[in-house]
């Protein structure tokens, strides 16, 4: 067992950060977090995928002693210690699936105070021999997952699990924390019986925020699509708008502020004082508009934003989910409203590869950008695939996405596909969309003509399609993981395992139709 974390005292957004890696806590994880660490207890109930673990994880870490997990899925136990030993964190099990020796070295590391988290098969907790350990141990907590497992009425029930309630008598002084994703009311009651749990506080989430409208738009010209967005829905209102970058931020300000809005920006890059005091006004004001880069936002809660405006793509769902979050705290109808293009998808994707990371951070980062980008190109419900994310289930579509409301057409892209992909074979896989779009429709510019392009088979094969069109197919490919953006080049496109399929013809696709860009102004309020 190695003792590499260091044993200074972190907080729980030092831990969040370094030693898990995450940007933010979910709804929910980080009054959970400050309950524990501040040593109340605590009964949660949250969906499948919805971050339960990091709810004692984080202040194990964070409190002096050993985090005692109680679980009952064996299989599972070897699989989450170790992926908290990868993240350098000490963690250990105890089960009945190892021999005597095993056990006897993990016990001896718990009472060294060599371990961070402890798990511990309930039959095994329960055991005087174990407790006996445990009266000789620094505990930092007791964490109880599967906790309806107390419930005879649940198809779940253990025996093992109602004399859990020993731990309240046995350790009054240690917070404990019972987690489970599938408990009623009824069943909610009986955990809190069962489990000695009648002090803790109730920390019940569903993730659903039916009042905010999710929209997701192409990105035709930005500017212009964000202006007629708050002037057609929400001239007057109190909102934000997110960008990637300093620059943006303050331009974007800068274009609001002389359409006549109330708009200020705020970035880590602005005097200490000009940020409070930008965010003072935004708390204390009406219809002021924040334009923000994701540094705003911690701890902010103001309940009548109205709208959320993304101009750039969060990288992750859980960005996403939590910087629209922002909007409507009231309960009252609010709109969470994106515009996003290939531009997007090629400048993260390339962050993503050239950052700094081991593989296996970069592939979690991967598998998060794509699961963003299924929410852009999704034509179906959007909260249905939000949701989903978070182990959340919606029975209907929402009724209240843009998918919903009006449901996106689809049209056979094969052939288009093929077009494409061979365009990029063609030219060696060394060019950006726009050359690539210039080749497909023939133009004549001067690069293309002295690259030679213009005697390629896909040269002019592609007239039948706008650059428009064309933008939105090489972005969903692109999206789709069918091309990849060349990490180190300038967006050159190149294809990736998954196509070879499509160009060979063997099979097909349907490709979203992205919507009319608007004409003048827009029309259509959703109100
Ligand atoms: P549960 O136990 O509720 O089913 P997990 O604790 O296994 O959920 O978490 C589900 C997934 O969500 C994991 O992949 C985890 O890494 C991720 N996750 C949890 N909290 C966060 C967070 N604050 N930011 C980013 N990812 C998170
Ligand atoms: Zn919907």
């Amino acid at each position: 067992l190695s003792s590499e974390r260091p044993t200074a005292v972190q907080t729980p957004e030092q831990v969040l950060h370094e030693v898990f890696g995450y940007d933010s806590f979910r709804p929910l994880q980080e009054d959970i977090v400050k309950e524990l660490c501040a040593g109340g207890d605590a009964l949660v109930l949250m969906p499948t995928g919805g971050g339960k673990s990091l709810c004692y994880q984080v202040p194990a870490l964070v409190r002096p002693g050993t985090g005692i997990v109680v679980s009952p899925l064996i299989a599972l136990m070897q699989d989450q210690v170790n992926a908290l030993k990868e993240l350098g964190v000490r963690a250990a099990f105890l089960n009945s699936t190892m021999d005597f020796e095993q056990a006897r070295a993990t016990e001896y590391a718990l009472m060294s105070g060599e371990l961070d988290l402890l798990y511990c098969a309930p039959e095994r907790l329960i055991q005087p021999r174990t407790i006996e350990l445990l009266h000789n141990t620094s505990i930092a907590l007791f964490a109880i997952d599967e906790a309806h497992c107390v419930s005879q009425w649940g198809h779940d029930f253990r025996s093992d699990y109602l004399q859990l309630s020993m731990l309240a008598q046995t350790f009054p002084d240690i917070p404990r924390i019972a987690l489970t994703a599938t408990a009623d009311e009824r069943t909610r009651k009986e955990i809190a019986e069962r489990l000695s749990l009648t002090q803790a506080r109730h920390f019940i989430s569903g993730f659903d925020r039916p009042n905010i409208q999710y929209r997701i738009t192409p990105k035709i010209n930005a500017n212009k699509q964000l202006l007629d967005f708050i002037k057609t829905e929400h001239e007057g209102d109190c909102g934000i708008v997110y960008c990637l970058s300093r620059k943006k931020v303050d331009a974007t300000a800068k274009l609001l502020q002389s359409k006549g809005y109330n708009a200020l920006p705020y970035h880590a890059g602005l005097a200490a004082d000009e940020r409070a005091s930008n965010q003072n006004r935004f708390l204390r004001e009406d219809s002021i508009i924040i334009v923000a880069t994701i540094a705003f936002g911690m701890g902010i809660d103001k309940p009548d934003v109205r709208f959320v405006a993304h101009l750039d793509l969060p990288k992750s769902l859980e960005a996403y989910y939590q910087e629209t979050g922002r909007a409507g705290r009231d309960g009252k109808p609010s709109t969470a409203w994106m515009v996003y293009g290939l531009q997007d998808v090629i400048k993260l994707r390339q962050m993503l590869e050239t950052s700094q990371g081991n593989d296996h951070f970069k592939r979690i980062e991967r598998q998060k950008l794509d699961a963003m980008l299924g929410l852009c190109e999704v034509t179906g419900c959007r909260r249905k695939v939000l949701l989903n994310y978070f182990g959340d289930e919606l029975d209907q579509p929402c009724g209240n996405c843009d998918t919903c409301l009006t449901p996106p057409e689809t049209w056979d892209g094969t052939v288009a596909v093929q077009k494409a992909l061979s365009c990029v074979f063609r030219t060696g896989q060394r060019f950006g969309v726009t050359y690539l779009i210039d080749v497909l429709r023939g133009s004549e510019n001067d690069r293309l003509v002295q690259m030679g392009h213009q005697q390629v088979s896909t040269y002019g094969i592609g007239k039948d399609l706008t650059a428009n069109e064309w933008k939105s197919v090489f972005r969903q490919l692109v999206a789709n993981g069918y091309l990849r953006a060349d990490p180190d080049g300038y967006g050159a496109l190149q294809l990736t395992e998954q196509c070879r399929p499509l160009l060979k013809g063997e099979a097909s696709v349907q490709l979203r139709k992205d919507p009319e860009p608007p004409k003048s102004t827009a029309k259509g309020s959703s109100r």
